[in-house]
């Protein structure tokens, strides 16, 4: 079975840990056959917590991916990219750089929305968004996956539902209302031929304790023809490869036929 890691983050931004050497030890060592590095590009404001890679650290981190690839050739493949949050004020600087580096494609996310850290629900309530209810929540977040989606500059999106970092919902079980909005969000993605990765790292996130997406989601997905890659969102070299193994078989029952990964900008398939 050909496993693809494709959401990998070395860099000690927040929690990185390991070079990208061992990165990519830790990949061949648990028969990881794919393997994409995505840190996170760079970030509006000034929360450490959310930085990625500043602009002039760009051009190291892709020398640095290009000699792996060239050491290790024949023994892994070893793919580029990065993970770009959703904002249309660092569009600009996105062009600049899918035109400046070599990157084989770009994965985007949604972290915040104005003062809301999606991933910590603390931050909800202060937040501008703060009285609006679940279901208002829902149609703020996915309006702006559905603009991702439109706006042709990213290749695949990482953890699509990362929402539920804020409003957790039993495994397999999101509030009645999201379904509709699930088959709205697919047939946009379908159309634009981006791919929705299967996440692992929700998995070990006590409130989620499943895959990032959720499995009515991920049917959706499978029913409005969308393709999936794999990545395990690996910020510690433990966890490289972590659970890839068990949610393709997974995904294989539910329906997902092939998985996907990209090479300089182009989607291409694997038969799972
Ligand atoms: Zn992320
Ligand atoms: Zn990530």
């Amino acid at each position: 079975m050909i496993i693809s890691d494709l959401h990998v983050h070395p860099s000690p931004w927040k929690f990185g840990e390991g070079t990208y050497r061992q990165f990519v030890k830790a990949a061949l060592d648990r028969n990881v056959a794919i393997l994409g590095f995505s840190e996170h590009g760079p970030e509006i404001g000034s929360d450490q917590c959310y930085r990625g890679l500043k602009l002039n650290e760009i051009g190291d981190y892709v020398e640095s991916v290009l000699k792996l690839k060239e050491e290790f050739s024949g023994l892994i493949q070893i793919f580029c990219g990065l993970e770009l949050s959703y904002h249309p004020d660092l569009f600009d600087s996105y062009m600049k750089l899918q035109t400046e580096f070599p990157f084989d494609y770009f994965l985007v996310s949604l972290h915040t929305i104005d003062d809301w850290h999606v991933d910590n629900p603390d931050s909800l309530s202060p937040s501008i968004h703060g009285k609006k209810t679940e279901k208002e929540l829902y149609r703020l977040y996915y309006g702006k996956i559905i603009d991702a989606a439109r706006c042709g500059l990213f290749d695949g999106f990482a953890h699509i539902d990362y929402l539920r970092r804020s409003l957790p919902h039993p495994p397999g079980e999101p509030p009645e209302y999201a379904l509709e909005i699930y088959d709205e969000v697919a047939g946009e993605i379908s159309r634009s031929n981006m791919t929705v990765e299967v996440n692992t790292r929700g998995f070990s996130i006590e409130s989620m304790k499943e895959m990032y997406p959720t499995l009515p989601f991920v049917k959706k997905l499978v029913h409005a023809g969308v393709k999936f890659t794999t990545g395990s969102d690996a910020h510690e070299v433990g966890r490289v490869g972590d659970g890839l193994a068990k949610v393709r078989q997974l995904v294989a029952v539910n329906g997902i036929r092939a998985t996907h990964y990209f090479k300089n900008r182009e989607v291409l398939g694997l038969a799972l």
